[in-house]
C-alpha cells in the first residue's frame, strides 16, 4: 500500500499527456511511472502494466480493501480497480464479462491473472459460505498445479506457461463465486522430449526428482539427479513439489490419483532412456530396464512395450497386416510421440479432473437466478525465436486474432459508433492486422488451408512441397516472405523457410515438421476453434464470439521492460516496439477523441432525473433529449458531453460521479 500513497507521478492515465506523441507517451511510461516504481497506468479503462521484476507492496490486504467497490477514477490505476470493474459489470448488469492479458512472454501475464483471481477471490462471499470458500480454494490453488505442469524455464521467462489459459468463474445472483472452468490450450508438448539450448522441461518432472520423497522415488525406480534422464538432462530446477502435492491433495485429487501423476512422469523419464542400436538389419532396444520400468509403472506387459517400440503394423494392398520393423530413426521418433502423448493426456487429465471438481452443481436457474461469468485470459504471448516452428506459427496466430479483436473493439467499434450517433471526430487511422489474419486463415490461399489441402493429398507431400504452394499462392501477399523472393537473404533456407510480417514483428518460420504437426489432432482441434469464428464452444472462439454479446471486455497490455528480468532497466527500444505493435498510441487517441461513457437519453434521465428541477418529477420538454440537456447544463457539465443522436456521451467519468454522489445523497 505503501507505494500508491502520496503524489501521482505523471499522468495516471496516458489520456491525459499533452500531446500524443511516442516521446510523450515513453517519458510518461518510463520517466513518471516506471522509475518512480509506478507500474501501472490507464488508457482509459485499459491497464497497461510494466513487469517490475521486483516484489512491489501493492497486493496486500489494505490495498484490496481500497479498491473493493471503488470506481477507477477514485484510486491510483490497478488491476484490482479493473478487476472491481469488470466485477461490479457482471453484478449490476447481470452480465457476463472477461479479462483479456495480452503481452509477450515474461511480459507479466500469468502474474496479473493470479491476482486478478485474488482480488476477486479476497472481495466475495462476505458471509464465508464453506461452499464458496470451497469453491474459491480450489481455484487459486489450482494456479499452483497448472503451473507445475504446464510451466517450464525458457530463456525469456523462468517461469513460463507453456500453455494457454482461459479461466472461467462463475457466480451467482449474490456475486458469489459457485464454480469454475479452466480451458487449456496447445501444451507445449514437445518440450517433454526437447529443449531449447538454456531451457528446461516442464517444472513437475524436477519437482518429482528433486523434491519427491525417497520412498516415492523408490517405487518408481527414479534416482534424484535429473541428469540421469534424457528428457531432463538441460539442468534442473528449485525444488516446491510439497506445495504442488499439498495443493493436489487440497483441491481433492486421490492418493491414488497422487501416485498414478508420478507413475506416468517416471515412465516418460525412463520412455526416454530407452534408446536403439541397428545391427544393420534390425534393431534393438538398449536399455531394458528402462522397459520392464515402463511396463511395471503402467501395468503392462514388458514385451508388448518392447514390440511397440520396435514395430509398427500396417496394412498390405491385399487388406493383410503386417509388422514392420522400425529404423533406428523411426523408433526414436516413435518414442518421443508416445511421450510427449502421455505428457499431453496427463495435462488433459488433471485439467478435467480439476473441472469436475470446480463444475457448478445443481444450479436452478428458477431458485438462484442468472448464472454469470467472468473469464480471465492468459495465453501466452507473441513469440520470436532463432528458429520458429509450427507451435510458435499457432500461437502467433492467435495472438494475431486476440489483436484483431482488441483493434475491432476499441477502435473500430467506438469510432462506427460516433459515426452512427453523429457526433463530429477526428477518424483515427491505425494499422488493422485483418491482412495477416486473413494471410493465415483465408480460405483455399490461407496459410492452414494450404497445408490441409496438402494433409489430404495422397501421395509425398513433404514440408518442402508444401513450402512451394505457399511460395505459389501466397507470393503477392505483402506480409508474406521467402527466400524465393529475396534471394540474397541467407538467413532463409528455399526449402526451409518462410516469413511472416506480423503485427509484432517478422518472424522466420521452418516448415520442418508442419504437415506432421498440422495432422495432429490437438492442433486441428485448437486451428479449427480459431479459425471458425462462429463455432459455439469452450475455446477462445467462444471468447471471439461471446465478445460481441459481452458488454464489456477489459483488458490489461502487458509490457516487458528488458530481457535481463532486471528491476532497474528498462529497454527503449524494446518497449517502444511494443507499446507500437499493441497499438497504444492510436487506443490513446481514439481515447481521447472519445468519450468514457454514453447512455441512452431516456436511461440517463430515469437515472438521475432527481438532481435537477426542471426533470423532476417529469419533464415538460419536447424530448428526452433536452431534459438530458437541461441537467447537464444545470450543473455545469456542458463542456464534458456530446448529444449524439439517441445517446448523451460523456468525456471524463468525474462529471458521472458528481452526478452518482447528489443521487444519492437525495435517495
Ligand atoms: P508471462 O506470463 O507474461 O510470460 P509472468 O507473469 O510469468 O510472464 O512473469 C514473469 C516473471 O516476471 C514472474 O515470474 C515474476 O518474477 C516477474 N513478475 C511479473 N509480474 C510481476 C509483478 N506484478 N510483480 C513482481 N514480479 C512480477
Ligand atoms: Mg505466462
Amino acid at each position: 500500500m505503501a507505494e500508491l500513497e502520496g503524489l501521482e507521478f505523471g499522468k495516471s492515465d496516458f489520456v491525459l499527456l499533452d500531446e500524443v506523441t511516442m516521446e510523450q507517451f515513453m517519458d510518461n511510461l518510463k520517466l513518471s511511472r516506471f522509475e518512480k516504481g509506478r507500474i501501472y497506468t490507464y488508457i482509459g479503462e485499459v491497464v497497461v502494466s510494466v513487469n517490475p521484476y521486483r516484489e512491489m507492496d501493492i497486493y496486500g490486504k489494505d490495498t484490496i480493501d481500497a479498491y473493493r467497490g471503488r470506481e477507477l477514477y477514485e484510486n491510483p490505476p490497478h488491476l484490482y480497480a479493473v478487476s472491481d470493474a469488470a466485477y461490479k459489470a457482471m453484478k449490476r448488469r447481470a452480465k457476463d464479462t472477461c479479462i483479456v492479458i495480452s503481452g509477450e512472454s515474461g511480459a507479466g501475464k500469468t502474474e496479473a491473472s493470479k491476482h486478478i483471481m485474488q482480488y476477486i477471490a479476497a472481495i466475495t462471499n462476505p458471509s464465508q459460505k464453506a461452499e464458496v470458500e470451497s469453491v474459491k480454494n480450489v481455484l487459486l490453488k489450482s494456479n499452483c498445479v497448472l503451473e507445475a505442469f504446464g510451466n517450464a524455464k525458457t530463456n525469456r521467462n523462468d517461469n513460463s506457461s507453456r500453455f494457454g489459459k482461459y479461466m472461467d468463474i462463475n457466480f451467482n445472483f449474490n456475486g458469489d463465486p459457485t464454480g469454475g472452468h479452466i480451458n487449456n490450450y496447445l501444451l507445449e508438448k514437445s518440450r517433454v522430449v526437447q529443449q531449447h539450448e538454456g531451457e528446461r522441461n516442464f517444472h513437475s518432472f524436477y519437482q518429482l526428482l528433486r523434491g519427491g520423497s525417497e520412498e516415492m522415488l523408490k517405487s518408481c525406480h527414479l534416482h534424484n539427479d535429473p541428469a540421469l534422464y534424457l528428457y531432463t538432462r538441460e539442468g534442473s530446477a528449485a525444488t516446491v513439489s510439497s506445495a504442488v502435492m499439498s495443493a493436489l491433495d487440497a483441491i481433492g485429487f486421490l492418493p491414488e490419483e497422487i501416485r498414478s501423476i508420478n507413475q506416468i512422469l517416471a515412465s516418460i523419464l525412463h520412455l526416454g532412456n530407452v534408446s536403439f542400436a541397428s545391427d544393420g538389419e534390425n534393431i534393438k532396444i538398449l536399455g531394458l530396464d528402462s522397459v520392464k520400468h515402463i511396463s511395471e509403472l503402467t501395468a503392462t506387459d514388458p514385451d508388448s512395450v518392447s514390440k511397440s517400440l520396435l514395430f509398427r503394423t500396417v496394412a498390405t494392398g491385399g487388406g493383410e497386416v503386417i509388422e514392420k520393423g522400425h529404423t533406428e530413426q523411426d523408433a526414436c521418433f516413435g518414442r518421443n510421440a508416445f511421450a510427449k502423448a502421455l505428457y499431453e493426456r496427463l495435462f488433459g487429465w488433471i485439467v478435467s479432473r480439476i473441472n469436475g471438481i470446480i463444475e457448478v452443481k445443481d444450479y436452478n436457474p428458477v431458485l438462484h437466478g442468472k448464472n454469470t461469468v467472468i473469464g480471465v485470459l492468459d495465453i501466452y504471448g507473441f513469440e520470436i525465436f532463432d528458429s520458429n516452428s509450427f507451435e510458435q506459427f499457432c500461437i502467433n496466430y492467435c495472438n494475431e486474432k486476440l489483436q484483431q479483436l482488441f483493434i475491432e473493439l476499441i477502435l473500430q467499434q467506438e469510432q462506427d459508433e460516433y459515426q452512427r450517433e453523429g457526433i463530429t471526430w477526428q477518424h483515427i487511422d491505425y494499422f488493422n492486422n485483418q491482412i495477416i489474419v486473413g494471410l493465415v486463415e483465408q480460405q483455399h490461399k490461407g496459410i492452414i488451408s494450404i497445408l490441409d489441402e496438402a494433409c489430404l493429398t495422397v501421395g509425398n507431400v513433404t514440408d518442402t512441397v508444401c513450402l512451394e504452394s505457399m511460395n505459389t499462392k501466397l507470393a503477392q501477399h505483402p506480409h508474406y516472405t521467402s527466400r524465393k523472393f529475396n534471394p540474397s537473404d541467407k538467413s532463409m533456407d528455399f526449402q526451409k523457410h518462410f516469413r511472416i510480417r506480423h503485427y509484432a514483428g517478422d518472424v522466420t518460420y521452418s516448415v520442418d515438421g508442419f504437415l506432421e504437426k498440422n495432422k495432429d489432432l490437438l492442433f486441428q482441434d485448437f486451428k479449427r476453434l480459431m479459425y471458425n469464428r462462429y463455432h459455439a464452444g469452450h475455446s477462445p472462439l467462444r471468447l471471439s464470439n461471446s465478445f460481441f454479446l459481452f458488454q464489456e471486455p477489459y483488458y490489461v497490455r502487458c509490457i516487458k521492460p528488458n530481457e535481463m528480468k532486471s528491476p532497474v532497466l528498462f529497454d527503449d527500444a524494446r518497449c517502444e516496439h511494443q507499446v507500437a505493435y499493441l497499438g497504444l498510441l492510436e487506443n490513446v487517441m481514439v481515447r481521447r477523441a472519445g468519450f468514457a461513457y454514453r447512455q441512452l437519453y431516456a436511461r440517463f434521465l430515469q437515472r438521475y432525473k432527481m438532481t435537477c428541477e426542471y426533470t423532476w418529477p417529469n419533464h415538460l420538454m419536447s424530448s428526452d433529449r433536452e431534459a438530458v440537456e437541461a441537467i447537464i447544463t444545470q450543473h455545469g457539465f456542458h463542456d464534458d458531453v456530446a448529444y449524439g443522436h439517441t445517446k448523451l456521451f460523456v468525456r471524463t467519468p468525474r462529471s458521472l460521479f458528481t452526478l452518482e454522489q447528489e443521487r444519492a445523497a437525495l435517495l
